[in-house]
């Protein structure tokens, strides 16, 4: 901002009440309109580039709802989520010299194009050791639970990988997952739920993914297995789901009954030159997943809508993740008030936390300065909802049902927080 005229006065004599006038101008601007004053790390994606019009402002009593709603982690890569600085530490470990491993692991805060976002992702995201994998899954489990998430599932490739048996990723990942819920009962003495989903890859081979899903439900089998379910992942509009029709079909004859439930990733892209979003997800809908990632395009058809909502089939929403690879063009045309109102059942995730520069806090904030969220109600929900469809055993998620709604009864009956869920979230 610039004030016309000042300039022009030589400092020194300026009338000290002007300047006074001028400090307070300054304070008040910066107060009311959310800008500044906070550290720069807090600094989010969306707050940088050209302000919206009728955007609204982020209270400092909002984002502390927001970071202490219990929340549920459907859709979370391992590799594209593991923090930052143990994938530092990996960089040494595997050979990168000290010095160039700060600009080796640079995140970009927006991405030109999808190929942009998946150069970083290999960049920064370096193949792994079982017993990387293995603090890497340790370190997300407690990365996420400071942001108060109940309900964790993490997702990740075992096979494929040079000299590693598929089976002693699956365990160096599950043991993680494991210790990291161990620190989080001492610390914050609540238990993570938590279940392990097994990826096939669109790009791959379908012996490679037939070979995954064979290894899903034999790792399920086992007692104690976090593994819970199967994904197909990669690039829906190369790569026809159908492809893989062998691995999907094992899933769904012999996965139910040994605990592996199905989910797809599908209509996470608007269109290519072989595929639109729409069909890929009609084509995934076929297999009956028992949920879909991103599901993004679904709402520019009706007869979709209602096949999702009448077969059960969950939403694993990413919303940034969509607006940062352009999905949909920008969060206004973010799509979840139609999801919403199509009563369909949806759930928040970020997808790759680390490489998309998100977490699920700084998410709600997001579509709630957007309006894409207008109510608690719908947060509730939406939390809710992702328990509901978690791939964990039935009596895990009644558990973890249980203590979220206690959670929330306890912020609802929380002085400043039931001010700002009446003032902010109640429409
Ligand atoms: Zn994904």
């Amino acid at each position: 901002m610039h004030f016309v005229g000042l300039s022009r006065w030589p400092r020194s004599s300026r009338p000290r009440r002007i300047r006074l006038a001028v400090a307070l101008l300054v304070v008040s601007f910066v107060t009311t309109s959310g800008l500044a004053l906070a550290p720069r790390a807090e600094a989010a994606p969306w707050s940088r580039g050209k302000a919206r019009v009728g955007k609204r402002r982020l209270t400092r009593d909002l984002k502390a709802l927001f970071r202490q709603v219990p929340k549920t982690e459907l859709h979370m890569h391992l590799g594209g989520s593991t923090p930052i600085k143990i994938l530092r530490d990996f960089h040494v470990e595997n050979g990168t010299p000290r010095r160039k491993v700060r600009k080796q692991t640079r995140i970009a805060p927006v991405f030109r194009s999808l190929n942009d976002f998946l150069k970083t992702y290999y960049r920064v995201a370096i193949d792994q050791s079982p017993s990387q994998m293995e603090r890497a899954a340790e370190a997300l489990v407690k990365e996420v639970a400071k942001e108060n998430v109940r309900y964790v599932e993490i997702r990740s490739s075992i096979t494929g990988k040079k000299g590693t048996e598929p089976k002693e990723i699956a365990a160096a990942i599950e043991r993680g997952m494991k210790k990291g819920a161990a620190w989080v009962k001492k610390k914050k003495g609540w238990d993570m739920g938590m279940s392990f989903i097994v990826l096939g890859q669109r790009h791959k081979s379908p012996a490679e993914s037939l070979q995954a899903a064979k290894l899903a439900v034999e790792l399920a089998k086992q007692p104690g297995s976090l593994v819970g379910g199967f994904d197909l992942a990669g690039s829906e509009s190369d790569h026809n789901v159908d492809k893989h029709r062998a691995a999907l079909e094992y899933i769904r004859d012999h996965g139910q009954k040994n605990g592996v439930k199905l989910t797809i990733h599908a209509g996470e892209v608007e269109n290519s030159e072989h595929l639109s979003g729409l069909q890929s997800m009609w084509h995934a809908l076929a297999y009956k997943p028992d949920r879909i990632g991103h599901i993004t395009q679904a709402y520019k058809d009706p007869k979709l809508m209602k096949a999702l909502r009448d077969q059960g089939v969950h939403g694993e929403l990413n919303p940034w993740s969509n607006v940062q690879l352009k999905s949909v063009r920008d969060y206004e045309h973010y799509p979840l008030r139609q999801f919403l109102a199509a009563g369909l059942s949806l759930s928040l995730s970020t997808d790759n936390r680390t490489i998309s520069s998100i977490d699920l806090t700084k998410q709600l904030g997001q579509l709630y300065q957007h309006r894409q969220i207008m109510s608690w109600q719908e947060i509730k929900k939406l939390t809710l909802d992702g328990i509901s469809a978690g791939f964990a055993s039935q009596a895990e998620r009644d558990r973890v049902t249980a203590e979220v709604q206690a959670e929330f009864a306890r912020i609802e009956s929380d002085p400043r927080h039931k001010r700002t869920i009446s003032k902010y979230l109640t429409p």
